[in-house]
């Protein structure tokens, strides 16, 4: 099954997407804290309203997220084409839930930054509360997946140690259109990831290059914290980015720029 957050005639709308249409799941108006799989699963639909996909605006898949939590340097050649070593932990960093946008909207290039870049990411969805779950036990506590770009403002990512501010940088990663769920998605280790800048492909990998695979990060994040329906996971990114090509492909106000993973979803914005 696919689910989304989006706004039909100025009203929040968590749907189910069936073919051509999406039906209200009733007394939910986004997916996110409120909404474990077991909750999507059994909420009643509201057939009298049938909501043609033109006329929805796709928000950020999960609109206020408790956690965002990201993975950074898990995709040998990305790591490779970073100059840094392989991490035998997963590299973590955080956004905020502001730092998320729609799949589709426009994203204001920040007018403090000359380096801004692109990231595809698969992206997890926690289904219901996990902690200290075991790695063979994981992915029964993930909703579905989605896509995400992890725009990334290189001159402040580089600032310091910490990748804070140019990770988590307001209203700049969209994430969606659609959570889908595990019996839909296929084999985690075996999809294409793509992006696109301004129709030439510059990022195309499979997630079977991951150095941590799902269950893997699952496990290891619950350790040290609960991991709660709604939040979510940006596995890394293969790759490609634009800060390492020879020379660089930065982002600039016109730029369009997709990225996606095949049979699970394509998000496109415009910078602006
Ligand atoms: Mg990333």
């Amino acid at each position: 099954m696919r689910f989304a957050s989006v706004v039909h005639d100025g009203n929040d709308v968590a749907v189910v997407i069936e073919s051509d249409r999406a039906l209200p799941l009733i007394g939910f108006p986004e997916l996110g804290t409120d909404t474990p799989l077991s909750a999507l699963l059994e909420a009643h639909l509201d057939r009298t309203t049938t909501l043609p996909l033109d006329e929805l605006r796709y928000r950020a898949l999960v609109p206020n997220p408790r956690k965002v939590i990201c993975v950074g340097l898990n995709y040998l050649e990305h790591i490779e084409e970073t100059g840094r070593e392989v991490p035998d932990y997963p590299v973590l960093f955080t956004k905020f839930a502001n730092t998320l946008t729609g799949p589709f909207d426009e994203i204001p290039c920040p007018p403090e930054s000359s380096a801004i870049d692109y990231e595809v990411e698969l992206t997890v969805v926690i289904g219901k509360p996990a902690r200290r779950v075991s790695r063979e036990d994981a992915l029964s506590y993930v909703a579905g997946i989605t896509v995400a770009n992890d725009i990334s403002v290189r001159d402040y990512q580089n600032k310091t140690h910490q990748w804070l501010q140019g990770k988590a940088w307001e209203a700049t990663t969209p994430v969606g259109p659609t959570l889908v769920t595990l019996d839909e998605a296929g084999d985690l280790g075996a999809l294409t990831l793509r992006t696109t800048v301004n129709g030439q492909v510059v990022q195309e990998a499979s997630t079977s290059l991951m150095i941590f695979d799902v269950p893997t990060l699952v496990s290891t994040i619950s350790e040290f914290t609960t991991l709660e329906p709604g939040d979510l996971i940006l596995t890394g990114t293969p790759s490609g980015v634009g800060m390492q090509r020879e020379p660089p492909l930065l982002l600039k106000a016109g730029d369009v720029v997709s990225v996606e993973i095949d049979g699970i979803g394509r998000i496109q914005n415009t910078f602006v």
